[in-house]
């Protein structure tokens, strides 16, 4: 199947739902946004995406609780997060919408804005700043725990030397799709 046609079946049925927004503001972004995602799994309020011609093993999922984070699943292991945009949402009695997790209490008039400024559009700035040629996604490991960061190739010999390193893998993959 070939992704357009996947992006296609995005087309959510439920008008207010986090996926309608997300769908609605990849419509407009996918212009500014370098690295698309692509949704593959979907679960009740739940929704996981992989990033086109990106290291499968980061994946962003999008939560109808607020929850938004780029996670490192390697090894069919959880790993780490890597990005974190949650939102805490919450209503004034006026019906606004903020988020009450931030230091600032910014109102939004809908649920889509509140999503729209306090999660979509930082993961842009993410995906644009961080899934490009240039960049390695590093992963560790000391007895139980696991972590893995996002480096840029110079320092992936220093990162190699570190005594929990376990592998670097190149962010982008698939350069001729
Ligand atoms: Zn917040």
């Amino acid at each position: 199947m070939n992704k357009h046609m996947r992006q296609k079946n995005l087309k959510p049925n439920a008008q207010n739902s986090i996926l309608s927004y997300f769908t609605h503001w990849l419509e407009d972004s996918s212009e500014r946004l370098y690295k698309k995602p692509i949704l593959f799994d979907e679960r009740k309020g739940r929704l996981c995406f992989r990033f086109e011609d990106t290291a499968p093993e980061l994946i962003f999922t999008l939560c109808d609780n607020g929850n938004a984070t780029v996670d490192v699943i390697y090894q069919n292991h959880f790993w780490d997060i890597v990005a974190e945009f949650d939102v805490m949402e919450n209503k004034t009695g006026s019906g606004k919408y903020y988020c009450h997790g931030c230091k600032e209490k910014k109102l939004y008039s809908s649920r889509k804005h509140l999503f729209q400024e306090h999660v979509f559009e930082p993961l842009l700035d993410w995906v644009n700043a961080n899934l490009n040629s240039s960049n390695w996604l590093c992963v560790f490991k000391a007895g139980g725990a696991a972590w893995a960061s996002i480096v840029d190739e110079r320092d992936v010999p220093a990162a190699y030397l570190q005594e929990d390193f376990v592998t670097a893998l190149p962010i982008i993959v698939n350069l001729t799709q």
